[in-house]
């Protein structure tokens, strides 16, 4: 049905959607701001570093050396990867060829190889196409450490998240001290910084602040802090979005 001005503008004042596209370095919370927007928004939420994570896990089970690009790029077509979300649980699931694997991509063993995977031209090329796919209607907060720079570089929100190298230490090493996993903490932030500078040196994509994007140093900010902060804005742009539809 095709409703009649000043009510089909209102609708389409009420449905306006926004992409929010969150960078930062490994564990500076980005997930869970991520997750906290779309609950609020009733937006998608999308953790990209599990797509990478889970390409990773795919390629060290099939036994092939990360360092061997060729190889790693000849199983691409071999990999399907699904984000869903669950319901019932209120999480999102990642899925590498129909089988959940949300366990075994946070396992040392990933996080240890990811970032030399993901250096892989193709690997990138493989998943951005499938992100971009997923955020096109909008309505989408992703989080990773290109979307505001590829990914997404038309984001109507962009949130560049950084944190000291200890606090992040902490977190992340509270995280895997729940999750069972057997790592020291001198482990935990030697990954983060041996990602880190893979991230931020890497031909490809490397992990870097967008021009137009917020910094955000969360080391002292509460998960509330930070969620009020970013929402106010993200409300913000909804409101310039929806007067650029009028507009026009
Ligand atoms: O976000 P997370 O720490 O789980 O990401 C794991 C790894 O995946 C990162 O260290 C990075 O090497 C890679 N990644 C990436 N681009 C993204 C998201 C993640 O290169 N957009």
């Amino acid at each position: 049905m095709r409703l009649e001005s000043p009510m089909r503008i209102f609708v389409e004042i009420m449905s306006e959607k926004i992409v929010i596209a969150i960078d930062g370095y490994s564990s500076c919370g980005k997930s869970t701001l991520a997750k906290d927007l779309a609950r609020e928004l009733n937006y998608i939420y999308i953790d990209s570093g599990a797509m990478y994570r889970a390409v990773t896990l795919y390629v060290l089970q099939k036994e092939i050396d990360v360092n061997d690009h060729e190889a790693v790029v000849a199983e691409l077509p071999n990999i399907q990867i699904e984000c869903i979300y669950n319901q019932e649980e209120d999480k999102m699931e990642t899925l590498l060829n129909g089988k959940n694997v949300d366990e075994q991509i946070r396992s040392p063993w990933v996080s240890q190889n990811v970032s030399e995977v993901s250096i892989i031209k193709e690997v990138r090329a493989f998943l951005v196409e499938q992100q971009q796919r997923i955020g096109a209607e909008k309505g989408i907060a992703m989080d990773g450490r290109d979307i505001g720079t590829v990914v997404f570089k038309d984001a109507e929100l962009k949130i560049f998240l950084t944190a000291d190298i200890e606090t992040r230490a902490r977190r992340r090493y509270e995280e895997v001290q729940a999750n069972g996993v057997a790592m020291s903490y001198e482990e935990v932030k030697h990954n983060l910084s041996h990602r880190d500078r893979i991230d931020s040196s890497r031909e490809e994509s490397p992990l870097f602040k967008a021009d137009d994007a917020l910094l955000f140093d969360n080391s002292i900010l509460s998960r509330q802090e930070q969620l009020r902060l970013v929402l106010n804005m993200a409300k913000r742009r909804i409101e310039e979005a929806q007067k650029r539809t009028v507009k026009n």
